[in-house]
């Protein structure tokens, strides 16, 4: 990169006290990783030029949340020509359907995505209704394996994910290899359909297969406006929650996370990726408040970047995945317990992989606090 490389954005920031959409220019030169803001209403400088540890110009794209002082900021457009055809060329978004044939290895396939450069940016656990899945497959209508389709897609929950990366869309694609499972073995063994996949109608996964189909489709999952997309799955009821940490979000960590947890046998009944802003961490974490020193960076650690949550179903299952997830310190959980979670996937004991719930009698409201009212 250019020693005087200055890059700008058009940058939004919800304001929750004032209920205002706040939009800025943003300005990052990555040559000193330094930032600056521009408030466009008041005309004036809001942010001066200040170093950043925490940004990197890996996180430069439209498209892209970035947190800056624990302010969530959607770079919504390149602020200059300069800007747009140095970092703007090639990032695409795409959206992947997990069929409910390969749900049980989400795991495996989100590796997979993550080792091709693809960064999950929105993920649901949905089950659609029939006429949900003909809408989405409204293309294919007049084939004769349209109703064949529609039904095997609603009979089950599906994991839609939104995934971002350079050409996304033709990434994502090449990733599942052909339609049929058959030809993909003999084709592109190597390939998501080829590993995973049954025959022609299970074939583990759906893929956008152009950018204009990609925007239909992400919209039907993650809509931009007021209105709902299709429901998340939580039952609130014998069950648990676990945080994936932004930490080991970012680190590339979800699908090896995920696949410990199946592993061990606990089933996933909902999940959902959320974005959570300062004020909604500090409320989730409000028990820990003057208990736990950690409490400022656990709050501050959930707000800086995308999160997954899961409800995980099971009878007494909160006692028993607190077991698997280990003591908090994943130093103290290497020694102590090798196999957990936190052993495997910490740090230290703010960025210790996963949070769960602590009290048994706090599961519900735990898992309601995310898919009930954060998803509301
Ligand atoms: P792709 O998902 O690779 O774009 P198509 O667009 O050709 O594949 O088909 C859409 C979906 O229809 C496939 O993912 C597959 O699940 C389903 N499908 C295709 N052919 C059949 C078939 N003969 N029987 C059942 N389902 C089928
Ligand atoms: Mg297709």
């Amino acid at each position: 990169m250019d020693n005087k490389d200055r890059f700008a954005f058009l940058a939004e920031w919800y304001d929750p006290t004032a209920c205002l959409l706040r939009r800025y220019q943003f300005f990052y030169y990555p040559n000193d990783n330094s930032v600056e803001m521009f408030d466009l209403k008041n005309q004036r400088t809001f942010l001066r030029r200040t170093k950043y540890g925490d940004i990197h110009a890996k996180d430069m794209f439209v498209g892209n949340r970035v947190n800056i002082f624990s302010r969530q900021l959607n770079l919504v457009d390149y602020a200059d020509r300069y800007t747009a055809t140095k970092l703007g060329s090639k990032k695409e978004r795409t959206l992947a359907l997990i069929k409910p044939d390969g749900v049980p290895k989400i795991g495996d396939i989100l590796e997979m995505a993550i080792a091709a450069n693809l960064m999950v940016t929105n993920a649901k656990m949905t089950h659609l209704t029939w006429s949900q899945a003909a809408d989405f497959y409204v293309e294919h209508q007049s084939k004769l394996f349209f109703n064949s389709l529609v039904q095997l897609v609603s009979s089950a929950p599906v994991v839609a994910l939104e995934l971002m990366g350079d050409e996304a869309v033709s990434v994502w694609r090449k990733l599942l290899g052909p339609s049929d499972p058959e030809v993909a073995r003999r084709e592109a063994p190597q390939s998501i359909r080829a590993q995973f996949g049954t025959d022609s109608g299970k074939d583990v996964a759906h893929g956008s297969d152009s950018l204009a189909a990609a925007a239909r489709e992400l919209e039907f999952f993650f809509p931009t406006a007021i209105c709902h997309g299709p429901p998340n799955t939580a039952i609130y009821l014998d069950c648990t929650c676990c945080i994936i940490k932004p930490h080991a979000v970012a680190e590339g960590l979800t699908g090896k996370i995920l696949n410990s947890i199946a592993a061990a046998g606990y089933h996933i009944s909902a999940l959902e990726m959320f974005n959570v802003d300062r004020a909604n961490a500090e409320e989730f974490y409000e028990v820990y408040k003057g208990v736990v020193i950690e409490y400022v960076d656990m709050v501050t650690e959930l707000s800086l970047g995308p999160c997954m949550v899961l409800e995980i179903h099971g009878t007494d299952v909160a006692k028993t995945f607190r077991e698997f997830c280990g003591p908090a310190d994943p130093e103290i959980a290497r020694h102590l317990r090798p196999t957990t979670l936190r052993a495997l996937y910490g740090t230290d004991k703010v960025k210790n992989a996963v949070h769960c719930t602590d009290l048994p009698e706090d599961a519900v409201l735990e898992v309601q606090y995310f898919f009930k009212i954060l998803d509301g």
